[in-house]
């Protein structure tokens, strides 16, 4: 079925197929490489016969536990399906294999003059497949969108193992049910990708950023606010508090203010003009919110600096301690400072290290948790400033996850955001696709019980 070099199934070789950047191992009983559509199919047809869990898997870069093989089976890994088959000028879209890393689709669009506009943070390791699996987001959903808005097309297998296409080549497509954005964001529980055409746009002709310091984080959030209802659009409007400022200086010293209790770092892109005029009226807003320092990159270097205090954070924090949970509860932006309030009330009653940054411009904050899984007691207090941080995001009229997905991370809240009816008819719809429940076991939907999220025990 597949040749013997792509079949994996010694204890080590199994190993590195059984965790992701969230928690937990659990290891396949094969690890299993497919190069066509056939193979898939083939997989998936065996796994019928034989009633055997697939858990498709992209990069391992998920942070929700989406491709953890939590029931063994077969980890079915896509990245060797990784042709970029077409960027296509003249109808504006990309044709991809899903294990293309993003980062190559991005360059490769911008040599032709056009912009993928998703970049998810792991876009140098993360697939294109698994990007689609988890409708992936990034700084530029704030003005482009996320994922789901660029795919057109897809070719999948479904989990009897048939092919089927879903939209196409065309902008407008409103031909029967909608499938594209169903299977988009459905972490490979209703099908496998294994062909989408892409969206592309032009690339903006010009970009400017600029930082801007504040002594008050509540202050940070009002000008954020201040920004997107002034009539700008930002590319990207990112936030970092003070844990995540000192963490960076910590970590790689770049003359970050440590003693700000936030930056917020935006940009702008589009005309020329248009550019030059919005950062500006950016600036003064900032300042009209009471930032106490502006700077305004003034060429590509400056630029590309201001945005590397960004970069480092995720690899800043595990410094402090080994343990990161990393969340992505999502508030409408209006509710962006009563979040931060909570976020704070939350870290002093359950004395967690608790660092917030994140897509600021688009309500997509990242409350990070650093702890150490070791400390029992430590993590018991986690485990409850999770529930909270959710129950937050939810009460504020937000949600679990804005582009990390649900796994096996979040199932337990699930009900929480949807009501019972709306998760009973997300079940339905799993039902209806994958009977047998071959597909990806054990993710987006609660088990009986189910209530731990970082605790193992
Ligand atoms: C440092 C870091 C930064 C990150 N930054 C971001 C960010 O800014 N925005 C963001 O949204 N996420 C971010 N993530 C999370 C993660 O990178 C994304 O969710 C990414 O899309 C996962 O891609 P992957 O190829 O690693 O997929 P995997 O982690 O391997 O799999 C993810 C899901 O996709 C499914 N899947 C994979 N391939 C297929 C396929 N071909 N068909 C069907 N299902 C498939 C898997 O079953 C699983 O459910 C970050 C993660 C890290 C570690």
């Amino acid at each position: 079925m597949l040749s013997d070099d792509r079949v994996l199934d010694s204890l080590d070789e199994r190993y590195s197929y059984s965790f992701d950047a969230s928690f937990g191992t659990f290891l396949p009983d094969v690890a299993v490489f497919p190069v066509t559509t056939e193979e898939v199919v083939n997989v998936i047809k065996l796994a019928n016969r034989e009633k055997i869990p697939v858990t498709p898997r992209g990069g391992g870069t998920s942070l929700s536990g989406g491709p953890l093989p939590v029931a063994g089976g077969i980890a079915l890994v896509m990245t060797r399906m990784n042709r970029l088959l077409e960027i296509d000028r003249d109808n504006l879209v990309a044709i991809v294999e899903p294990g293309v890393i993003t980062a190559e689709l991005q360059r490769r669009a911008e040599a032709e003059g056009l912009f993928y506009p998703p970049d998810p943070s792991s876009s140098n390791v993360s697939t294109i497949g698994g990007n689609l699996a988890e409708n992936s987001g990034g700084p530029h959903g704030l003005k482009y969108g996320v994922t789901k808005h660029y795919v057109i097309g897809l070719e999948v297998v479904t989990p009897q193992g048939e092919i089927i296409r879903t939209g196409g080549m065309t902008v407008k497509n409103v031909t029967g049910y909608d499938l594209t954005p169903l299977i988009v964001g459905s972490e490979g529980t209703l099908g496998v990708i294994t062909k989408a055409i892409l969206r592309l746009i032009p690339k903006p002709r010009a970009r400017k950023a600029l930082m801007a310091v504040f002594n008050d984080l509540i202050d940070s959030g009002r000008a954020i606010s201040g920004v997107l209802t002034n009539g700008i659009l930002p590319a990207k409007m990112e936030i970092l508090d003070n844990p995540s400022i000192r963490a960076v200086e910590n970590y790689q010293p770049i003359g970050l203010p440590v003693e700000a209790d936030a930056i917020i770092l935006i940009e702008v892109d589009g005309h020329p003009a248009a550019v030059e005029d919005e950062i500006n009226r950016a600036a003064e807003i900032c300042r009209r919110y009471r930032a106490k320092e502006v700077r305004v990159a003034e060429n590509e270097r400056q630029r590309e600096e201001l945005w590397r205090a960004r970069k480092l954070v995720s690899p800043a924090i595990t410094q402090v301690k080994p343990t990161k949970i990393s969340e992505d509860a999502t508030v409408p932006r209006a509710k962006i400072p009563e979040m931060f309030e909570r976020l704070r009330q939350i870290r002093d009653k359950y004395n967690i290290h608790l660092v917030v940054f994140g897509h600021a411009g688009d309500g997509n904050l990242h409350p990070n948790i650093i702890a150490d899984i070791r400390d029992k007691d430590e993590m018991r207090r986690v485990e409850e400033a999770v529930g909270e941080i959710f129950k937050a995001a939810v009460e504020l009229g937000g949600t679990l996850s804005g582009e990390h997905g649900i796994g096996t991370m979040k199932a337990p809240y699930m009900e929480m955001e949807l009501g019972p009816v709306g998760l009973d008819m997300m079940r339905r719809i799993k039902q209806a696709w994958d009977p047998d429940n071959i597909l990806n076991p054990y993710k987006i939907f609660p088990q009986p019980g189910q209530t731990r999220v970082v605790l193992s025990e």
